[in-house]
């Protein structure tokens, strides 16, 4: 009977995550004073669906996963959001970020509104077909949602290029000919926009520069902190250090590394590579990912996962500025503890959303079937991310609030317009 209800408590919405997603709703809302018809709507995904995922394991046993697949909202357009492979992945857990995505693309101004999904599954634990298995059949599984012109899945933890490479062809073979626009993240090969790997990280480096600058503090003398050191925290740090910034500590899930004199970055990079691990690079000493987000530093960047700042280690974060590339790291308590101390919060919804926008471009240029130079990439990247960034900071100074604040009062008033124009159906 327990093992029942642990297997169904994975399609509930009542998670800490959610929790956490809705109380940030919450407070933008009331200070938007928003509609509460619209409230009531919003605060519930559109669509969730839960997939039962049987793959052939290597050992001729067939093992079932458990795959879910949320859009949040579409008022805006098709949605768009990453898949996440990972033990820890629940229904909850992928209905929180799909909300997230919707104010991420309204917030930055692309016509999508937001999805997620996930696999609840430890992709480090699978063997290559094996994984090639679990997402060729996860992804027949939640056909009748995507599409190019419905939901667009791309890269979250766990996933990669590779990931969506089976994705796209599984799709593809399903309807008979080639549908690049289906994911975003692709290999270049078939499809994929130049400069999407890197985008996040590039996008978060582009905000960081923002802030710096509105706060007259000197690139040259900033001193960061990472965790997590996947997509997004590695080009996070590869582009901060090319940037000027000393890097002087790094984490993935089995621990970091700590250098107060600076990390030389494109050497962790060749360590982590041939050994998959961050740890024995010899010019630092190791250090726990607890002690490291309490290390004093310019900027602390979380990159791994979710609640990582939580109300028992806000008050020893010792950062000026917080950077979110994770989804969802700060907790609400955290988010009250930082504001009180002054550390300014680029929201996740602002710091990392390079990721999507460049995702837009890719599918855009699948769309076009026309391909653009790297540094048009780039251009139009830091163009709309200075423009969103603006908007937010002086959003906050006139509203007298926080970055998050503003970023969701900006983003929701997007959403609410669209709902209001578009009318109620029937
Ligand atoms: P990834 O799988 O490439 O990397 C995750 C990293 O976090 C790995 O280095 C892993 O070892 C590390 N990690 C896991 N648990 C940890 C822990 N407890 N402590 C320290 N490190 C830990 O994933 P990613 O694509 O880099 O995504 C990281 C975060 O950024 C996620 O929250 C994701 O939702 C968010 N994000 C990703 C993108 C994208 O384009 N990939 C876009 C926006 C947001």
């Amino acid at each position: 009977m327990r093992e029942l209800e642990a297997e169904l408590g994975v399609t509930t919405l009542d998670t800490s995550g959610y929790r956490l997603a809705l109380a940030q709703f919450e407070r933008a809302a009331d200070r938007i004073d928003l509609d509460p018809n619209l409230r009531g709507r919003l605060r519930v995904p559109q669509r969730a669906l839960a997939v039962g995922v049987p793959v052939r394991m290597d050992d001729g046993s067939v093992r079932t996963f458990h795959g879910f697949r949320v859009q949040h909202d579409t008022a805006l357009g098709p949605s768009k959001g990453g898949v996440r492979f990972h033990p820890a992945v629940t229904m909850g857990e992928v209905a929180a970020l799909a909300m997230l995505m919707t104010w991420k693309c309204a917030l930055v101004g692309l016509p999508y509104g937001g999805a997620k999904g996930g696999v609840r599954c430890a992709p480090g634990a699978l063997s290559r077909p094996e994984l090639q298995r679990l997402t060729r059949r996860y992804t027949a599984e939640i056909s009748p949602l995507i599409g190019p012109e419905r939901d667009i899945p791309a890269p979250d933890v766990g996933t990669d290029a590779q990931t969506m490479a089976w994705m796209m062809d599984t799709y593809s073979q399903q309807v008979g000919y080639a549908v690049p626009g289906v994911v975003t993240g692709k290999p270049v090969s078939i499809g994929g926009s130049l400069g999407r790997e890197e985008a996040t990280g590039r996008g978060i480096v582009y905000t960081i520069l923002e802030l710096l600058g509105r706060l007259n503090i000197s690139v040259a003398s900033s001193t960061a902190v990472i965790q997590g050191f996947g997509n997004v925290g590695a080009h996070t740090a590869r582009l901060l250090a090319t940037a000027g910034v000393s890097i002087v500590a790094v984490s993935d899930s089995k621990g970091g590394i700590h250098n107060p004199q600076g990390l030389n970055i494109d050497e962790v990079i060749r360590h982590k590579k041939s050994r998959h691990t961050l740890q024995g690079y010899p010019e630092a000493t190791p250090i726990v990912n607890e002690d490291l987000l309490e290390l004093p530093c310019t900027m602390l960047i979380p990159a791994a996962l979710g609640e990582q700042i939580t109300g028992a280690n806000a008050s020893r974060v010792q950062c000026r500025i917080l950077a979110e590339g994770a989804n969802g790291p700060t907790t609400m308590e955290a988010d009250q503890i930082l504001r009180d101390r002054g550390i300014a919060v680029i929201p996740d919804i602002l710091a990392n959303s390079g990721g999507v926008i460049v995702s837009y471009f890719e599918w855009v240029q699948d769309l076009q079937k026309y391909f653009w130079k790297e540094t048009e990439i780039h251009t139009r990247l830091r163009d709309i991310l200075s423009t969103a960034f603006r908007t937010v900071w002086d959003l906050s100074l006139r509203e007298k609030t926080d970055l998050r604040t503003a970023s969701m009062m900006q983003a929701i008033g997007r959403i609410a317009q669209a709902h209001l124009d578009r009318g109620l159906y029937p």
